[in-house]
């Protein structure tokens, strides 16, 4: 419960959750909901390396190729690459979200979600970049452990929960008991390395070449993990590599769920290898409460049915997947004295001061 002067003071504050994702980038604001969200995309000059744009606009400008800029993403492998450009980007998001307030409230409290198994240097830094943009204190919070809250799995009990986040660039598994993650698995196999599979099969079987964002496109329409109720085909286009030219082709949803089988059957091997290593009571707890999907990769089609197949659990999407994180991670202001013990530590980014 709030007190009195909890709530007056709550309505005077900005409390943001920051969700630095490999493929997106979202920002709840406390009362208002999401207010940003956009690709994790910064344009940089390429004499300066001065950040000139970020997000959807960035994005866009990708696809032109152009000469004097470079696109960066920075988190594309959910690790803090180049400190810089992640620096500009959360100054950007951090502005973006207390301009959008019109009344003159104090400085933001920022809770920002990062891959799990960063090192404290990169901890550290962004840390430092929240508190340079602006921040007036700055809590840092794995994102499975977010994405767990903002799906509403009940972390702060004994009995036990699980998650599985899809994102672009990593998929993280958390099992959670007694308040805290138990055990964790995090790899580097998610949706963009769904896309490469077809991009890459387009190549071998077809002899077609089609980009990334072609491939994402198939993958959304008609990828899956589990034989659909009713398969069917869809045209891609792209450059017949034999003759140079232009070309459409019709695959079926059969032909690209083997395309990204391979992806899929590790994301299940993972899943089964950090139930393996659960105690028994803990898995008796998870086959009540099932496994919960978050992330982009959770909106692949089938691939709950694919997971409670396999490991004889059922799993279910999170609601609004793609937005837990950010949810997640502003939810924990706004149950500070209960959370907190959730956030990482950092030398100075655990406490209030
Ligand atoms: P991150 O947290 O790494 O930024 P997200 O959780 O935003 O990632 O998920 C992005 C990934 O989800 C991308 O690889 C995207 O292609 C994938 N994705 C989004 N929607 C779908 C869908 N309907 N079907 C399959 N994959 C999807
Ligand atoms: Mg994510």
């Amino acid at each position: 419960m709030l007190s009195p002067l909890d709530y007056i003071f709550g309505l005077f504050s900005l409390d943001i959750g920051i969700d630095l994702g490999t493929a997106n980038t979202l920002v709840y604001v406390r009362g208002k909901g999401i207010v940003i969200n956009e690709p994790s995309f910064v344009a940089v000059e390429r004499k300066t390396r001065q950040p000139i744009e970020v997000g959807a606009r960035a994005k866009e400008m990708w696809s032109k190729n152009p000469r004097d800029i470079v696109i960066v993403r920075p988190l594309r492998d959910g690790v803090i690459s180049e400190f810089e450009i992640t620096a500009a980007m959360l100054d950007y998001l951090i502005r973006k979200a207390h301009e959008q307030t019109w009344v003159p409230i104090p400085r933001p409290r920022v809770v920002i979600g990062i891959p799990s198994g960063v090192t404290e240097v990169e901890k550290r830094a962004v840390y430092d970049a929240a508190m340079q943009a602006g921040a007036r204190e700055a809590y840092l919070i794995e994102e499975p452990v977010a994405a767990a809250i903002g799906a509403g799995l009940p972390v702060q009990e004994t009995r036990g929960s699980m998650i599985v986040d899809i994102g672009g660039g990593t998929t993280e598994v958390a099992i959670f008991s007694l308040g805290g993650i138990v055990i964790s698995r995090s790899i580097r196999v998610a949706g963009d390395e769904m896309d490469e599979d077809i991009v890459r099969y387009m190549r071998n079987k077809h002899n077609l070449l089609i980009g990334e964002p072609t491939a994402e496109k198939v993958k959304m329409q008609i990828g899956s993990a589990f034989p659909l109720p009713q398969e069917r085909p869809v045209t891609v286009k792209g450059r017949n590599l034999m003759s140079g030219l232009p070309s459409a082709i019709e695959v079926s949803s059969i032909e690209m769920r083997e395309a990204i089988s391979g992806s899929v059957n590790i994301i299940v091997d993972t899943i089964k290898d950090a139930l393996d290593d659960t105690p028994p009571e803990l898995v008796a707890d998870l086959m009540e409460s099932g496994i919960c999907l978050a992330g982009g990769g959770g909106l692949l089609q089938g691939i709950a049915q694919r997971v409670s197949d396999e490991v004889n659990i059922r799993a279910y999407i999170a609601e609004d997947p793609l937005t837990c994180v950010a949810r997640g991670a502003g939810r924990v202001l706004e149950d500070y004295n209960n959370l907190r013990r959730l956030l990482v530590g950092t030398e100075r980014g655990s406490t209030r001061h």
